[in-house]
């Protein structure tokens, strides 16, 4: 049995290719390396398929396909700034781009896709934590390129006939996330700014709250969703279910690597809402999902291997 990992070459798409290797399965990439990196397969070369190819491609889709029975779709434009700044682009890799794998995923006989949602479907819908059953409020193309591909899944599911399960990803975090990146990307970049002595720099007041996600915790999602019986067509929340301010994070940060910084602030951002939490009730119902790595554990462990890789390359 073979599968394709969209946007594999990212930081949760190279984690979710080791967590198959590790099961045994044959697995293929298709990535455009947009933001995605040859470095995070560097030491599986050999070990998996890569085809260097776009979802919006119809031929290098077909291409991906052939053989593939599962399908882990995280290959996306995951940006909020950039959505704002080019909603063009965000809109034909996301929603495009979804439609073209789903399409083909049907014509070739895929039995299943799990698609990477995210939690910033929610925007600025009152209610907190987020259950699955308010109704979205997107605040940038990007978030509403999010919903359109998690409501195609649905579609397919329920008019198409092939399955599909969307995890709406709070805020991921953990080793080879790209520090240049958003989303917890805040972590990779306060980690280089604290081991440097450089002041942290903070959106706002840094009184926003985040579910803070270690990675393996999706990873488990994942291979869930791929197998459950239950809550086939359906968008879950994928999270911890608590949550932790900016200024939290980067007590913990500074506890962690024993270094206090200075902190500067900056305006907010644009779209950036002020708090985030996931109810992960249906995603223990339906999945049988419970995290297994905690924030601070996670963050430990993050700290550690970014702290290793800076010294490593000399990026001090
Ligand atoms: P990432 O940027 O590291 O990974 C995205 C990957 O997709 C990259 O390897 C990129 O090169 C590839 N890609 C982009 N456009 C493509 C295209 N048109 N064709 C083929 N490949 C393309 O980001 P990530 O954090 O690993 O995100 C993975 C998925 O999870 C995305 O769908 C993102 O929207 C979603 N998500 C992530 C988070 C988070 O906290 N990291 C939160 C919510 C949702």
């Amino acid at each position: 049995m073979r599968y394709l990992v969209t946007g594999g070459a990212g930081f949760i798409g190279s984690h979710l290719v080791r967590a198959l290797l590790e099961k045994g399965h044959e697995v293929r990439v298709l990535d455009n390396f947009s933001t995605g990196k040859e470095e995070n397969l560097a030491e599986l070369s050999g070990r998996i398929d890569v085809i260097r190819g776009d979802v919006r491609s119809f031929a290098d889709i077909e291409r991906a396909l052939e053989g593939v029975t599962f399908v882990f779709h995280q290959a996306a434009v995951g940006s909020v700034p950039r959505s704002i700044a080019d909603p063009f682009d965000t809109q034909t890799a996301n929603v495009n781009g979804t439609l073209n794998l789903l399409w083909k995923a049907k014509e070739f006989g895929v039995q299943r896709v799990v698609i990477a949602g995210s939690s910033s479907v929610y925007g600025d819908t009152p209610g907190m934590p987020r259950v699955e059953t308010l109704l979205p409020s997107p605040l940038s193309p990007y978030a509403l390129s999010k919903l359109s591909q998690e409501l195609f899944g649905k579609i397919f599911s329920k008019t198409f006939g092939l399955e599909t399960v969307t995890l709406r990803y709070f805020n991921i975090f953990g080793p080879r996330q790209d520090p240049r990146s958003e989303y917890a990307a805040v972590i990779p970049r306060f980690v280089r700014a604290i081991l440097k002595k450089d002041a942290v720099t903070i959106n706002g007041t840094g009184e926003q709250s985040r579910d803070f996600t270690f990675i393996d915790n999706v990873v488990q999602a994942n291979l869930l969703a791929m197998e459950t019986t239950r809550g086939i067509g359906e968008a879950v929340n994928i999270g911890c279910g608590s949550s932790f301010s900016i200024l939290e994070l980067v007590d913990h940060l500074s506890e962690i690597l024993g270094v206090r910084p200075e902190v500067r602030h900056l305006p907010p951002r644009a779209g950036d809402p002020m708090a985030s939490q996931a109810d992960i009730s249906k995603a223990r119902d339906l999945l049988g999902y419970s995290p297994k790595v905690y924030f601070r554990e996670g963050l430990e462990r993050t700290a550690r291997w970014f702290e290793e890789k800076f010294r490593r390359t000399g990026d001090l």
